[in-house]
């Protein structure tokens, strides 16, 4: 009945990577390695890691007329996403600049270019994906305003799940229409509005839940995550894996919890999924590189 199991509306960036020795300070030029260009950006990343799983994914975003632009759309293709969707110029394609130390640390300048300019006017032209998409997810590196429109426009029966990344407050209608809201700690701080929220993660899975969605689910990294609905709180065990990069953890364990949502799956189980879908990408480099097959996720030991 659907055509696709999953809409993302979302962003899509080139990450512009660079490993540096020292960080610049202000005023300060260092020399670095060689550039590199990935495929980024939270919707892109999540429609990539859906299709991977096999889920039938298309991609609403906004890339600019660039070479980058290209890059994007290349990778979503090679994955699998159908991009008639995939809306071109008004801006230049959004980036993230990224210099990396030899700790790990790293510094990012974010322009999110042609992500901005994803409007409500964008969703409402592309009401046929809407219409056709079982579940419609959708992150917070558009406007506000065009999530909005996104769940004032979903159709009786579809699901829509929200990852509130980056966090900012959200209007009551917004969190009213998530029939699941996925967040991490520092997410779920912001959301609630608390700089020192007290008590376990169970007690602001519980508040988040009374703010609106349907059900929440916290993750909690390597302690795996939390899904709450009004029938109570559980726990859902990480796999036991050796981690070498989290980049797209996130990414990866949100899309794979809206697909198999979706296929009817209740939400411990999608959740326990997207477990081993965020236990796989963990034990690879890089985001959209990171994210496994079914078949990957199979394979994976308890
Ligand atoms: P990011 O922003 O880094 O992409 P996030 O903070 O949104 O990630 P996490 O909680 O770090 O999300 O990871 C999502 C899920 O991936 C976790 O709930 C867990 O199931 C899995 N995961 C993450 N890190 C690990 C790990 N080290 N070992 C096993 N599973 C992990």
């Amino acid at each position: 009945m659907y055509d696709y199991d999953l809409l993302v509306v979302g962003s899509a960036n080139a990450d512009l990577v660079i490993d540096v020795e020292r960080r610049p300070g202000a005023g300060e030029t260092v020399l670095g390695g060689d550039l590199a260009v990935h495929p980024g950006g939270k919707g892109a990343n999540q429609a990539v890691a859906a299709a991977r799983l096999g889920a039938r994914t298309a991609l609403l975003a906004r890339v600019g007329d660039d070479a980058h632009g290209r890059l994007l759309l290349d990778s979503q293709r090679a994955a699998g996403v159908d991009t008639a969707g995939v809306l071109v110029g008004g801006a230049p394609t959004g980036v993230a600049l990224i210099t990396v130390d030899p700790s790990g640390d790293n510094s990012i300048v974010v322009s999110p270019g042609a992500n901005g300019r994803l409007t409500p006017a964008d969703v409402q032209n592309a009401d046929r994906l809407l219409r056709s998409s079982r579940v419609v997810s959708a992150q917070l590196e558009i406007p506000l305003e065009t999530v909005v429109a996104v769940a004032a426009s979903l159709e009786p029966g579809s699901l829509f799940v929200l990852n509130p990344s980056p966090p900012r407050p959200l209007p009551a209608v917004l969190l009213a229409a998530c029939d699941t809201l996925i967040v991490n700690e520092h997410e779920a701080k912001v959301i609630l509005g608390e700089e020192r929220l007290g008590g376990a993660p169970e007690d602001w899975a519980r508040t988040l839940l009374a703010r609106g969605p349907k059900s929440v689910v916290v993750t909690l990294g390597s302690e795996g995550a939390l899904v709450a609905t009004a029938e109570g709180v559980a726990r859902i065990a990480s796999v036991m894996v050796d981690a070498v990069d989290t980049t797209g953890a996130g990414d990866s364990f949100t899309a794979a919890l809206a697909w198999k949502l979706g296929t009817g799956s209740s939400l411990a189980e999608a959740a326990a999924y997207a477990a081993r879908v965020g236990a796989v990408a963990v034990t690879r480099r890089g985001a959209q590189e990171s994210f496994p097959t079914a078949d990957e996720v199979e394979a994976l030991a308890s």
